[in-house]
């Protein structure tokens, strides 16, 4: 027998170095940590899903092009049929598929500083260089940066997300489309929190031809359902799907979404009640003594304290669970970011918070 080789002899050194994404134990906490919805779905609707699992043919693959459920996106969100649809197993599975599809020598993939952590992950995953150009101080882009950064790497795809995480604003529309008008390649403007924002680029498809949107249902009520979906021309999509496995959307998903799309105004009422507790929260924090709270259009805020790590910690051990981004980039010194809640949730935060910065000043 052949001497067996070890991890590290196997493994590419870029994964080797890697840390994994790092999901938090979340069991009897009040979860403000992830961005995910916290109202469960009606219970009439839950009843309806109930019959689609009863009768679901789990014995088959499921359709592989999902082309019921597409449908029913293209009408839910008005996508006009000169426009095609590309699903994934969430939206992050949708920026491997493009980063496994432009991984050719030399491709570059940028984005900005801080953004998504996946955009650098999955470059790393698909071996491409990785360029992230810092945002202003103040969380804004810096577009005579952006502009020397692309003029540099000419890069194979940009990612921008709108709004921001995770500091939750809307970059400034002009900028963005400057962008989109200097980049060679294709720009993705990923709006995984449009539901909490009051724009979109959705409108701009028709006129720039390497401009892709991608949206998510999990923000929106549905993060275990993991659905996301990139919009754009033909000419772009048709290679994607080449590299999208047959069969990554699961019938559950495709039968659920479906179901859940055709009761949008749940989906819009509950996003309203987010954003009306949002306003809430940043007016609450705006009040306290020692902290910075950032604009935000997504639903989560984004606040400073003067000593992140001991606060994080504290509001844990009172089962409060949010995320501690200190450390993760200079510009996030001392930053944390919370996910707006149910009204229960976030006044225990609040109070929780209110009593721990009386007790750490
Ligand atoms: N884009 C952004 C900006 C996100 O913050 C997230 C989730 N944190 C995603 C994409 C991925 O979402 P999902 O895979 O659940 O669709």
């Amino acid at each position: 027998m052949p001497n067996t080789h070890t991890p590290e002899q196997i493994i590419r050194a870029e994964i080797l170095a890697l840390s994994a994404y790092h999901v938090p134990p979340a069991a009897g906490m009040i979860k403000l940590d992830a961005m995910e919805n916290p109202y469960p779905l009606p219970s009439a609707l839950r009843d309806e899903i109930a019959q689609l699992a009863l009768h679901a043919p789990v014995n088959r693959y499921p359709d592989a092009s999902a082309a019921s459920l597409k449908e029913t996106l293209r009408q839910t969100l008005g996508i006009s049929d000169n426009l095609d649809i590309l699903l994934g197993n969430g939206s992050d599975e949708i920026i491997q598929i493009i980063a496994m599809a432009i991984a050719k020598p030399g491709a570059v993939l940028m984005s900005v500083e801080p953004a998504f952590v996946m955009f650098r992950m999955i470059a790393t995953f698909a071996n491409i260089p990785y360029v992230g150009v810092p945002l202003k101080n103040d969380f804004t882009l810096d577009l005579d940066a952006m502009l020397a950064a692309i003029a540099k790497h000419q890069p194979a795809v940009i990612f921008l997300a709108y709004p921001n995480n995770p500091t939750g604003n809307l970059f400034n529309r002009a900028a963005i489309l400057s962008i989109i008008q200097a980049t060679p390649g294709i720009i993705v403007i990923d709006e995984a929190y449009q539901a909490f924002a009051e724009d979109s680029f959705i409108d701009q498809l028709g006129h720039y031809p390497n401009l892709l949107l991608m949206r998510t249902l999990s923000k929106s009520g549905l993060a275990g359902l993991r659905l996301g979906l990139l919009i754009g021309r033909p000419e772009w999509l048709k290679q994607l799907e080449k590299v999208r496995l047959p069969y990554n959307i699961g019938i559950m998903t495709q039968l659920i979404a479906e179901k859940v799309l055709h009761h949008t105004p749940v989906l819009s009422e509950q996003a309203q009640a987010i954003k009306s507790e949002r306003a809430k929260m940043s007016a609450f924090l705006g009040t306290m003594r020692g902290i910075t709270v950032y604009p935000s259009n997504a639903n989560f805020i984004l606040f400073r304290v003067n000593a992140a790590s001991q606060i994080f910690q504290a509001l844990k051990q009172h089962n409060i669970l949010i995320k501690n981004l200190d450390g993760t980039h200079p510009l996030l010194e001392n930053c944390l970011r919370e996910t707006v809640g149910t009204p229960d949730e976030n006044s225990q935060f609040c109070a929780t918070l209110r009593t721990i910065l009386s007790e750490t000043v």
